[in-house]
């Protein structure tokens, strides 16, 4: 497949793109003009399999008309109304529908734009929480190297990317790190690997000890770092994070931004582990990336601390977007949970889970290939580095796209995120098209 051009000839310069190398990509733009189920088409209209979900965002598969349909109808009836002190209607039924699906005790939902806020609406609360039950000094947060929780400034900081602390400094004051949990015993294993690793979850004692529980708010981790490369955590561990938060008074915060909505073959990963946090953080998914929306869910009694100790009159969460609960994201959502159920989604996604990670597996033999890893509809590939880092995942990621797959790269490392909705054959595709890629490269 050639390169996809812009149709006509103006610039590319303007558009100042995140994530993005943009010399790069204005030398060779890759430019997708349109999708149907789990396919692209670049500008030239040459076809692309989407091997990634859009960005882990479409399950459901792109172009859904009864999104569009509900989008529409929405957009006839109210297309705005004032995000506070004013409520839409699809915004209550919406947070009802998802305190049904969400684990038992998270049944308070409040409503943001994107991934980022979604971190920092969660982080926020812990804080404001303990500071209402009189323990304002409770405001260390722990995160995790190797986490991704968005771009905003308390997300980024308990991230654990370099790459943050390289561009933007210091990050927010009051926040520790424990470690990744990907760990060299666990490697070509898939799912949960069971050679060690549980003992990780002792660094957040570690911090306990160091700094004293009553400064920490929270601890916030993703189930399964999904950005950095699909870290999945070993068995155990989420319980051992859980039993310390419990001892300790430490609100866990699991970010599900990907994993939610089906990835992990349950609702919420939290489901697939059996651990169940105190606040949830979800996106991407909920909307089938048809509107950006993300959503926050707290147990009940979190909430009531806040709004009990307002008082009757006040604001209680002094918080909220302009496009918190926005109509059309709202009505985007309930269409998308309900084409979840209808067409049992999830079930879907389990079932392809074992054909897929075995596929994932099956590169194990590749010699440049040094980890094979992954859990439900996420998996992940391990490239020996050649030269700097990320030069051959980079290379990989435009091979594909001109032999017209949709790919995923966090440096090295290839993510796979298929839609819940692909076939055994369009597997069979992606894995050629890929492992061809890699013996060249
Ligand atoms: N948290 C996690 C776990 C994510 O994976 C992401 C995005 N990949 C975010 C937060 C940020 O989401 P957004 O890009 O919508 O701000």
């Amino acid at each position: 497949m050639s390169q996809a051009a812009s149709r006509s000839n103006e610039p590319l310069i303007h558009h100042w793109m995140p994530f993005t190398a943009n010399k790069q990509f204005q030398e060779a733009p890759r430019i997708i003009a349109r999708a149907e189920g789990v396919h692209y088409w670049n500008t030239l209209g040459e076809q692309l399999l989407d091997g990634v979900s859009g960005l882990y965002t479409t399950p459901a598969g792109h172009g859904r008309r009864e999104i569009r349909e509900a989008v529409t109808r929405q957009l006839e009836e109210l297309d705005y109304a004032p995000a506070f002190q004013f409520g839409v209607p699809g915004s209550f039924r919406l947070a009802h529908e998802l305190a049904q699906m969400l684990p038992e005790g998270l049944n308070r939902v409040f409503f943001a734009g994107s991934g980022s806020e979604a971190v920092e609406t969660a982080l926020k609360i812990a804080i404001q929480y303990h500071r209402v039950r009189g323990q304002g000094q409770r405001q260390r947060l722990i995160g995790r190297a190797r986490g991704y929780h968005g771009v905003n400034f308390a997300g980024w900081s308990v991230g654990g990317m370099v790459k943050n602390r390289d561009a933007f400094g210091l990050g927010l004051p009051g926040v520790a790190h424990m470690r990744h949990t990907h760990i060299p015993e666990n490697r070509n294993v898939m799912g949960q690997g069971e050679h060690g690793g549980i003992d990780l979850a002792d660094d957040l004692q570690r911090l306990v000890d160091l700094h004293g529980a009553d400064t920490i708010a929270a601890c916030i981790v993703e189930p399964i770092a999904g950005s950095t490369g699909v870290l999945v955590p070993p068995k155990g561990y989420l319980e051992r994070l859980r039993a310390i938060c419990d001892k300790h008074g430490i609100l866990l915060i699991f970010d599900e931004v990907i994993c939610g909505f089906g990835r992990t073959g349950h609702a919420f990963a939290a489901d697939a582990f059996g651990v169940t946090p105190d606040i949830l953080t979800m996106a991407k998914a909920i909307t089938n990336g048809n509107i950006p929306m993300a959503a926050i869910a707290v147990r009940e009694d979190i909430q009531q601390a806040i709004l009990d100790a307002a008082g009757p009159d006040a604001v209680e969460f002094f918080h909220g977007y302009t496009y918190s609960a926005h109509p059309v994201a709202c009505a985007a959502a309930l269409a998308t949970l309900k084409l979840y159920r209808d067409e049992d989604l999830f079930a879907r996604a389990a079932a392809l889970t074992p054909k897929f990670l075995e596929r994932i597996a099956s590169l194990a033999d590749i010699p440049i290939v040094t980890d094979t890893r992954g859990y439900g509809l996420l998996g992940a590939v391990d490239l020996a580095v050649d030269g700097s880092a990320g030069k051959r995942g980079f290379a990989v990621l435009r091979r594909c796209f001109e032999q017209g797959l949709v790919i995923r790269v966090a440096g090295d490392t290839v993510v796979f995120a298929p839609l819940f909705i692909t076939t055994e054959d369009e597997l069979d595709q992606m894995f050629a098209l890929l492992r061809g890629v890699l013996k060249t490269v």
